[in-house]
């Protein structure tokens, strides 16, 4: 049997069609148009790839895209500016750092700087403890979107074993979180783990956000489980060029598994919609108004 692929392409379509929609009765109604900020600093080819999609699909929904950009040579001090005077623009609802920064920047302090409710990321101690003690928050845009994923499998979570491997402050811990608030019973695996692929088999939902090219393969996975690939890596491919991979063996997986997310066109996609949903319940809180029922 061969695993249903959760077309994660699809969904964020679907998703950002929803946020227009928004997005246009705010600016109908109230005259507010969201805007975010998005702020790279030196010249990272795959961090140049993200920020253009992001200011496209921005721009696509109806929302103003601010870009800024700082050469790999800036200061923190001079960063650290730029988000201030982002903090206090009316115009701007959603404040994106774009990480990795260089090495001489220490981030923390640069996300510890980003007024809270700009922060579309949810990366800022606030928004995390937030998260963790059930109130509400901004939330990662990455978990955020593996959780949608495996709702368009199972209406509910309640009472399913959810498994992720990975504990990061972007992906790992705030899924984890996510699928608690979903009444899954949560088990975080990491590199220390002992006999990963028993934990796994555990699952009924299986998160891989790892960063190891294709670790994860048939034995780890239960029979007709919900397997959901954050990993983006890349390895060589065909005539010297490279190619993306994630962190599950796609064609091994997908023999056992009951659904599985593609990459790519799986999570990657739901990242970029969810910091759209996430701009827009930003400016729509600031504004004082209700959240967007998406
Ligand atoms: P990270 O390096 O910060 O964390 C990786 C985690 O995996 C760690 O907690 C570590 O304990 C665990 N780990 C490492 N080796 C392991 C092993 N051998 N066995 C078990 N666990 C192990 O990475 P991250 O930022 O959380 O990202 C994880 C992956 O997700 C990467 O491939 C990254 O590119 C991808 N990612 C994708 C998106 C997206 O939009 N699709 C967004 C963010 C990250």
């Amino acid at each position: 049997m061969s695993a249903r692929i959760i077309d994660g392409k699809a969904i964020a379509a679907e998703l950002r069609g929803k946020v227009t929609m928004e997005v246009h009765r705010l600016r109908r109604d109230r005259g507010i148009v969201p805007g975010l900020a998005v702020v790279l600093v030196g010249a990272n080819p795959a961090s140049e790839v993200y920020v253009g999609s992001k200011k496209k699909m921005t721009v696509d929904s109806g929302m103003r895209s601010f870009d800024y950009r700082l050469a790999d040579t800036a200061g923190e001090s001079e960063l650290l500016a730029l988000i201030q005077r982002l903090n206090g623009d009316p115009d701007v609802n959603g404040i994106l750092v774009q990480l990795p920064l260089p090495a001489h920047i220490n981030s923390q302090n640069v996300i510890a700087a980003i007024d809270p409710s700009k922060d579309v990321d949810g990366f800022h101690p606030m928004n995390a403890g937030r998260l963790a003690t059930g109130l509400p928050a901004l939330v990662p845009c990455t978990p955020f979107g593996c959780v949608i994923l495996a709702k368009t499998v199972h209406a509910s979570l309640e009472g399913l074993n959810a498994v992720v491997i990975g504990r990061s402050n972007i992906v790992g811990k705030p899924l984890a979180q996510l699928l608690s608030a979903e009444n899954a019973t949560v088990t975080i695996a990491h590199s220390r783990t002992r006999d990963l692929p028993a934990v796994c088999r555990g699952a009924d939902l299986l998160f891989a956000a790892i960063g190891r090219a294709e670790m994860v393969n048939g034995d780890y996975i239960k029979q007709g489980a919900t397997v959901i690939d954050v990993g983006i890596n890349r390895v060589p491919g065909e005539g010297g060029k490279s190619r993306i991979v994630g962190d599950v063996m796609f064609a091994d997986a997908s023999a056992i598994a009951g659904a599985i997310s593609p990459v790519p066109g799986g999570v990657g996609p739901m990242t970029i919609a969810c910091l759209l949903v996430n701009t827009l319940r930003a400016a729509s809180a600031r504004a004082g108004l209700p959240l967007p029922a998406i």
